[in-house]
C-alpha cells in the first residue's frame, strides 16, 4: 500500500487554489486531510467567539467537500507540534504538506513541525497561498520592509503578477481506513447558553461554494461603482469577502485574477477593479507589517507612542461603546451592526475606533480585543494593523493625529440616515441616550495628550 500524504489545513478551508492539496493529489498515495484546533502552542492567539462560529461551519462545509472525494477530514485537538507528527506516525505518511502562515508563533510551530517530520524521515513542504507577495520579497531600495502603504503597493505592482489560481484537484483518493477524528460538535465552537449567533446565521453561509457565489455576484453587479460606493454606509457596495479571505475559503489569487478578468471583459469596470485590487493591497500590507512586527497586537508599532498618557480605564465608557450605547448615533449603529452580523462597514470601523481611542481615550488594545471577539473576519494582521493606524501608533505615511468627527462622517457617507436608521433605530430624537462625552472637548483633550508623544521624539 502506498504511503498517504497528509494535507494540514489551517486558514485555507477550500479545495480550489490550494497548492498543498494539489501537491498531495499529484503524489502516488491516498490523501488524508487534518485540521488541528491548537489552543496550546505558546503565543497562538485563542479565537474569538464569532470566529469560532465561522470556523465550525466552514469546517463542516470543507469536510463535506472532501468527503465527496472520499478524503477524510481528521479533526484533532492539541499543540500542533505534537499532533501533526503523531498523526504522520500513526498513518505512516510519506509526508505532510501545508500552505504557509505568517504570524510569529505560527511560524515557530510550523518550523518545529517541519523539523520533527524530517527527523522522522518524512517529507514536509509548505506553499505560498494566502498572500499574493511573499513578505521577504517586497523591500525598499535600502533593502528594508516598507512602512508606508503607497510605495509598498507600487513595489507590489512592479513585482511579477501573482500567479494564476489552480483549479480544485482531480483524482483525489482517500485511504482505505480512516484515522480517528474528533467530532466537530464536541469542540463546542458554537455558542449555546445563550445562543447569540442568530444574526450571524441570518447574515452568512460559511463555506467555499457560497464564497465563490459572492465573488461572482460582486464582480458582476457591484465592482463598476466600487470606487465611489465603497465609502457609502447606506449602500452595500463592498465585496463582503473579508471572512472568506480570513478563513481562506477563497485565496487572494482567485480574487485577483477574477477581478482582472472582469476588467478585461468589461472596460467600464476598470476603475472599480483597480480600487478593489488596492484594497487587497491593504490586506497584503497589514500581513507584511505583521510578518516584520509579530507583536503588532500588543505593542505600539511606533514605539514613540509608548509615551501617550492613557488615563485609567473607564470601564463604563468601554461597555457603553461595546454595546452601542454612547449616544453618538453612527457609533452606536456600527457597534450594533458588528454584534448582529459579525462585520462592520470599513468607514464605520474607522469612526468607532477613532471614537474609542480619541474621544474616550481608551487604549486601542481594548478595541482590538473586542473586535477580535466579535468579528467573523477577525484577522491577526488586519485587525491590530488597522487599530494602530487609527490610533496613531501604526504604519502610516504622515502619522498626524487623525480624529474622525462621527457627525460629519455620518452626514457625508450616510446623508439620508439609512445606515443609522437600520442599525440604531433608537437613535431618533426621543429614543437616543445622551452622548456620553462632548466631541469637541474630548478631541481637544486627545490632541493635548498627543503633544506628549510629539515631545518624546
Ligand atoms: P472590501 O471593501 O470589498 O475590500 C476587499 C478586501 O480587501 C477585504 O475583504 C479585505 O480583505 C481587504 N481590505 C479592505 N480594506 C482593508 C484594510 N483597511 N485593511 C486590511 N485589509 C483590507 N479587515 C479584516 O479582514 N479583518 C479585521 O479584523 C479587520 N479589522 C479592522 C479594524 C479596524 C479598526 C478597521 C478600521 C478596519 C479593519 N479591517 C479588517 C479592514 C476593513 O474594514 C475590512 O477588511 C472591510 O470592511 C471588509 O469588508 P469587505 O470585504 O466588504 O471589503
Amino acid at each position: 500500500m502506498t504511503q498517504p500524504t497528509i494535507v494540514w489545513f489551517r486558514d485555507d478551508l477550500r479545495l480550489a487554489d490550494h497548492p498543498a492539496l494539489r501537491e498531495a493529489a499529484a503524489a502516488d498515495g491516498p490523501v488524508i486531510a487534518v485540521f488541528v484546533l491548537d489552543e496550546e502552542s505558546p503565543g497562538i492567539r485563542p479565537l474569538g467567539g464569532a470566529a469560532r462560529w465561522w470556523l465550525h461551519h466552514s469546517l463542516a462545509s470543507l469536510a463535506d467537500d472532501l468527503r465527496a472525494h472520499r478524503v477524510p477530514l481528521v479533526l484533532r485537538r492539541g499543540a500542533a507540534s505534537e499532533v501533526v507528527p503523531a498523526l504522520a506516525d500513526e498513518v505512516d505518511a510519506a509526508g505532510v504538506v501545508w500552505n504557509r502562515r505568517y504570524g510569529g508563533p505560527e511560524r515557530e510551530v510550523d518550523t518545529e513541525v517541519k523539523r520533527m517530520l524530517r527527523e522522522a524521515g518524512r517529507a514536509a513542504r509548505s506553499h505560498q497561498a494566502s498572500l499574493l507577495f511573499e513578505p521577504w520579497t517586497i523591500r525598499t531600495g535600502q533593502d528594508e520592509p516598507f512602512s508606508v502603504y503607497t510605495p509598498f503597493w507600487k513595489a507590489c505592482r512592479r513585482a511579477p503578477e501573482p500567479r494564476e489560481p489552480f483549479p480544485a484537484p482531480r483524482g483525489l483518493s482517500g485511504p482505505r481506513t480512516y484515522p480517528e477524528s474528533d467530532d466537530l460538535d464536541d469542540w463546542d465552537l458554537l455558542p449555546t447558553a445563550p445562543d447569540w449567533a442568530g444574526g450571524l446565521r441570518a447574515a452568512w453561509t460559511p463555506g467555499e461554494a457560497s464564497a465563490r457565489r459572492r465573488l461572482r455576484a460582486f464582480l458582476a453587479d457591484d465592482v463598476d461603482d466600487y470606487a465611489d460606493a465603497r465609502d457609502r454606509l447606506d449602500d452595500d457596495g463592498t465585496s463582503r469577502l473579508s471572512p472568506r479571505l480570513r478563513w481562506g475559503e477563497l485565496s487572494p489569487f482567485q480574487i485577483w485574477h477574477a477581478a482582472v478578468e472582469t476588467r478585461r471583459e468589461r472596460p467600464s469596470a476598470a476603475q472599480g477593479v483597480e480600487t478593489f485590487l488596492s484594497e487587497l493591497g491593504w490586506r497584503e500590507f497589514a500581513w507584511h507589517v505583521l510578518y516584520h512586527s509579530p507583536d503588532l497586537a500588543t505593542e505600539n508599532w511606533r514605539r514613540r507612542f509608548d509615551a501617550f498618557p492613557w488615563p485609567d480605564l473607564d470601564t463604563d465608557a468601554l461597555e457603553a461603546w461595546q454595546h452601542g450605547r454612547t449616544g453618538i448615533p453612527v457609533v452606536d449603529a456600527g457597534m450594533h451592526e458588528l454584534w448582529q452580523t459579525g462585520v462592520m462597514h470599513n468607514r464605520v470601523r474607522m469612526v468607532v475606533a477613532s471614537f474609542l481611542t480619541k474621544n474616550l481615550l481608551i487604549h486601542w488594545r481594548h478595541g482590538e480585543e473586542w473586535f477580535w471577539d466579535t468579528l467573523v473576519d477577525a484577522d491577526a494582521a488586519a485587525n491590530p494593523f488597522n487599530w494602530q493606524w487609527v490610533a496613531g501608533s501604526g504604519a502610516d505615511a504622515a502619522p498626524y493625529f487623525r480624529v474622525f468627527n462621527p457627525e460629519l462622517q455620518a452626514q457625508k457617507f450616510d446623508p439620508g440616515g439609512a445606515y443609522v436608521g437600520r442599525w440604531a433605530p433608537d437613535s431618533g430624537a426621543f429614543g437616543s441616550p445622551e452622548p456620553i462625552v462632548d466631541l469637541r472637548e474630548t478631541r481637544a483633550a486627545a490632541l493635548a495628550a498627543y503633544e506628549r508623544v510629539k515631545r518624546s521624539g
